[in-house]
């Protein structure tokens, strides 16, 4: 399960990651210029119409292409667009809202295709209104940020936000497919990018010690969106994502471990107010944070902690929390995670050699504290 195969079409290379998940199973095509080719999103569609969902950003430059491929040689099908604000502050109820009655006022039904276009904001917020409009539309992903293209594209997780916190209205919904087109990554800004490959890292650490050495050798071309080795990137930690997703499709198990460094950095963008630091910066410093426990508990060595540390700071991402993290904002915050399970948090930790992990409960709970501690004023 969670098996990728390569193939070769035209001057670009193409790459499938089949998510494997019964009659659920979709694939996710991974290439440069794919946009260009009609055939990949026209096979996917269901029904004649088509509701694409995207933002002010991405729709200047994205969505006259998206809708050539959506409408090619192809008369019947009738594409509409809603283009909602930008930004995570937006990933609410209200905005869902301007979807739902651009759909309603479309006469979209049932048999009918609700395109993301654009970040896991897009991706999150579309993916939500597919599975309850009608009791559940059909639903294909084009996600254009390192982050969506790596993490929320691939896995059906979909969610809003609450006023009292991130994610918490969601549901598990697959798409039709999901195609990553690497080409529109080269408007991505560099900070984006960065926040991106920290998930990138993660995916390494928790699961491909080869992959972990690749980046350590590759960071530059990475950062440079060397188009090869960012398709490479991409195509690995899809298939470390698809893998764990068909193992365990409602994170009860296994699938748990996406979330290394998840916890601390969770602490870290609340604390700070959502949106003041980037997803992918706040999981950087948090997997820093994990490995500290992980060797204070004697469970990993120092040099995969300098590892970890170098391949952050190559990255351009943070590597300690802000100053304004105390000691007791992190156990307050930490103390409501969605992993704590009768009143033990439960987190990832590295444990054995590089590519190793556990999720666990399991852990002295005073050398987290000496964890916190070292890490805050
Ligand atoms: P985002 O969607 O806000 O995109 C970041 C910024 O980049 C936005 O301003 C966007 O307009 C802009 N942008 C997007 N594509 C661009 C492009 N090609 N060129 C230029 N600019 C572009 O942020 P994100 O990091 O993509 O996603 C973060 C969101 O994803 C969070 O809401 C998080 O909760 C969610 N998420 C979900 C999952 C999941 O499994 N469902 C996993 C990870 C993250
Ligand atoms: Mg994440």
């Amino acid at each position: 399960s969670g098996g990728s195969k390569t193939m070769t079409s035209n001057s670009s290379a193409l790459t499938i990651v089949e998510v494997d998940l019964g009659n659920r199973s979709y694939p996710v095509y991974i290439g440069s210029g794919l946009l260009h080719h009609p055939h990949f999103l026209q096979k996917h569609l269901v029904g004649k119409k088509v509701l694409v969902v995207t933002n002010t950003t991405i729709a200047s430059l994205y969505l006259d292409k998206v809708i050539d491929a959506l409408t090619r040689d192809n008369p019947e099908i009738s594409v509409e667009t809603v283009i909602l604000p930008d930004g995570e502050k937006y990933k609410n109820m209200e905005t869902l809202m301007k979807v739902f009655q651009q759909a309603i006022e479309s006469r979209l039904d049932r048999r009918s295709t609700f395109l993301a276009l654009g970040g896991g904001v897009i991706g999150d917020m579309c993916g939500f209104a597919a599975s309850t409009f009608m009791r559940g539309a059909s639903f294909i992903q084009v996600p254009t940020t390192v982050m969506a293209q790596v993490d929320s594209s691939v896995g059906g997780k979909t969610a809003i936000n609450h006023p009292l916190g991130k994610n918490l209205i969601g549901s598990f919904y697959q798409p039709q497919c999901t195609l990553i087109d690497t080409d529109t990554l080269t408007t991505l800004s560099d900070r984006e990018l960065s926040s991106g490959l920290a998930e990138v890292i993660k995916c390494g650490l928790i699961m491909d010690a080869d992959f972990f050495k690749w980046q350590e050798e590759n960071i530059n071309a990475l950062l440079a969106k060397n188009p090869h080795a960012i398709a490479y990137a991409i195509k690995r930690s899809c298939e470390i994502k698809a893998q764990l997703v068909s193992l365990d499709e409602m994170e009860c198990g296994i699938r748990a471990i996406l979330n290394f460094g998840h916890t601390f950095g969770h602490a870290i963008e609340n604390g700070v107010g959502y949106g003041q630091w980037l997803h992918g910066e706040a999981i950087a410093v948090g997997m820093v944070m994990a490995a500290d426990l992980s060797l204070r508990l004697g469970w990993i060595d120092e040099t995969l902690v300098k590892r970890i540390h170098t391949i952050l700071e190559h990255a351009r991402l943070p590597t300690s929390p802000p100053q304004c993290m105390t000691f007791e904002m992190f156990k307050s915050i930490m103390s409501v995670d969605k992993k704590v399970a009768d009143g033990v948090l439960r987190l990832v930790l590295l444990k054995g050699t590089l590519g190793n992990c556990t999720f666990t409960s399991d852990y002295d709970k005073e050398t987290l504290d000496e964890t916190l501690r070292s890490f805050c004023k």
